[in-house]
C-alpha cells in the first residue's frame, strides 16, 4: 500500500489525479486530501477515499467540512498551518495541485519529510526554484513534474546526460487569443480568457494560458527544474497540444513527446515512476490527424513571454515578485476590474519598480523573503491598478 496526499484534490489536476487513484484504489492508502470553498466534494472525495485527514484552506469552511464529515471518523480540519500540518503527515507521495503561491509551505514540508513530490504547482518553482530543489537534494527527496510539457522533457531526458542537451523546447498552445491583434487584445473579456481550445483546466491557469503568462512560468520553471540556463529554452507555439516538448541534443537529435491533451498522462507518470502502467487516455491517431503545425511566439502582442526572461536575468526574489504580481493582476481581471492587457503592464510595473534600489536579485530566497516580496508585489499592483 502507498500513503499518498492530494493537495488541491477539489481542482482540475487534483480531480484527475483521484480518477487515477480511484481506478486502483486498493493500491492506496490515502492520508490528506485539501481543497477550498467547495467542502461537500471535499468530504465526498475524502469518504470514498477513506482519507484520514481533509483541510479546507478557508477557516471559515470548517464547520460545514465537520459537518459534511460526521459521523465518518475523518479529521477535519481549516487554515494555511493545517495545510502544512497535513503535508508534515507521513506519506509515500504528495500530489501538490494547489493554484497559486500557497503551494509552496506544503510543498516544502512534505520534501523535508521525505515524501516524493509531484509537482503541478509551477508557482514554487517560480517563487523560490533553488529553495526547492535544495531541499529536495538535502533529504534525498525526488520532485516529479506534472506539468505536461515538463513532464514531456523529463520523460525524453531518461538514459540521457543533461549534458549533451542543447536546448530543451516548450510548446505553447497560443490560447484563444492566438490570432488576435494587440487591439483586439485590449478588449478582451473574461468569457472569451477562459475558452482554451485544446486543454480543460482551472479558471486561472485557462487565463494564464490566454495571456502566455502560463508559458512564461514555464520557461522558468524549465530552468529551476532542469538547471538549464534561459538561452537554452525556446517555446514554440504549437495549436492543438499534441506535442507537448522536445528535447535538442548536441548531435543535433530532437526527442519530441506526443500525446493527446489529457493531463492523467503527465499525473499517471509521475504517480508509477519510475515504471510506466496503462492509463485510460486516448491514443493518438496522428494519420487522422494529418499536420502538425508550428510557429514562432509573439512576445510583442504577449509581453509575460518577454518578463520572464527578465525575470531570470534579475534571480533572486524576481521571481517571487513577478508569480505574485502576476497572480494579483488576475484577480483584478476575474474581478472585471482591469484590462485584459493590463495583467502584462501592471506586472511590468511592478518587477521594475522594485528590482530598482535594493537588489531584488541579490535577496536570498527562504520561505518568508518569498513571503515578503509576495506581499509586497500584490499591495503595489492594487496600488499601480488604481482600483477599490
Ligand atoms: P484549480 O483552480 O482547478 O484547483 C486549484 C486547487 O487549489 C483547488 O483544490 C482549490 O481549492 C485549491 N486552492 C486554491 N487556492 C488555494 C489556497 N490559497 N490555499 C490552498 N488551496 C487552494 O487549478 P488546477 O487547474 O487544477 O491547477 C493546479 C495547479 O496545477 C496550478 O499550479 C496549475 O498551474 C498547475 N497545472 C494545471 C494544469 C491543468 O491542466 N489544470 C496543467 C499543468 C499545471
Ligand atoms: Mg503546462
Amino acid at each position: 500500500m502507498r500513503r499518498v496526499s492530494i493537495f488541491g484534490s477539489t481542482g482540475s489536476i487534483g480531480q484527475s489525479t483521484i480518477d487515477l487513484i480511484r481506478r486502483d484504489a486498493q493500491s492506496y492508502d490515502v492520508v490528506a486530501l485539501t481543497g477550498g470553498a467547495n467542502v461537500d466534494l471535499l468530504a465526498h472525495d475524502a469518504r470514498a477515499l477513506c482519507a484520514e485527514v481533509a483541510v479546507t484552506c478557508y477557516e471559515d469552511r470548517l464547520p460545514a467540512l465537520r459537518d459534511a464529515l460526521a459521523g465518518t471518523g475523518i479529521e477535519a480540519a481549516a487554515g494555511e498551518a493545517a495545510l502544512v500540518e497535513a503535508a508534515a503527515r507521513p506519506a509515500d507521495w504528495i500530489m501538490s495541485a494547489i493554484v497559486g503561491a500557497a503551494g509552496l509551505a506544503p510543498g516544502m514540508t512534505a520534501l523535508a519529510q521525505g515524501t516524493t513530490l509531484a509537482l503541478a504547482n509551477k508557482e514554487s518553482l517560480v517563487t523560490a526554484g533553488p529553495l526547492l530543489m535544495e531541499t529536495a537534494k538535502a533529504h534525498g527527496t525526488k520532485v516529479l513534474p506534472v506539468d505536461s510539457e515538463h513532464s514531456a522533457v523529463f520523460q525524453a531526458l531518461v538514459g540521457e546526460d543533461i549534458q549533451s542537451v542543447e536546448r530543451i523546447i516548450i510548446t505553447a498552445s497560443g490560447g484563444p487569443f492566438r490570432d488576435w491583434s494587440h487591439a483586439q487584445l485590449e478588449q478582451a473579456t473574461l468569457s472569451q480568457a477562459l475558452k482554451h481550445p485544446s486543454w480543460d483546466m482551472g479558471q486561472r491557469i485557462t487565463i494564464d494560458s490566454a495571456s502566455m503568462f502560463n508559458k512564461a512560468l514555464e520557461i522558468i520553471e524549465t530552468k529551476e527544474f532542469f538547471g538549464v540556463v534561459p538561452a537554452q529554452i525556446e517555446v514554440l507555439v504549437h495549436p492543438g497540444s499534441t506535442v507537448h516538448a522536445l528535447v535538442g541534443f548536441c548531435d543535433g537529435a530532437l526527442m519530441a513527446h506526443l500525446g493527446v491533451p489529457d493531463m492523467r498522462h503527465a499525473i499517471g507518470y509521475a504517480l508509477h515512476h519510475p515504471d510506466r502502467r496503462m492509463l485510460p487516455v486516448a491514443r493518438l491517431d496522428l494519420a487522422a490527424l494529418g499536420t502538425l503545425h508550428f510557429e514562432a511566439p509573439d512576445e510583442r502582442r504577449f509581453p509575460a513571454l518577454r518578463l520572464a526572461r527578465e525575470v531570470m536575468e534579475t534571480g533572486g526574489l524576481a521571481g517571487a515578485v513577478f508569480n505574485a504580481a502576476k497572480e494579483a493582476a488576475l484577480d483584478l481581471f476575474i474581478a472585471e476590474k482591469i484590462a485584459f492587457t493590463d495583467m502584462a503592464i501592471l506586472v511590468e510595473r511592478v518587477l521594475a519598480e522594485m528590482s530598482s534600489g535594493v537588489g531584488l536579485g541579490k535577496g536570498s530566497i527562504t520561505l518568508d523573503t518569498v513571503r515578503e516580496s509576495d506581499s509586497e508585489a500584490r499591495a503595489r499592483v492594487f496600488e499601480a491598478s488604481g482600483t477599490n
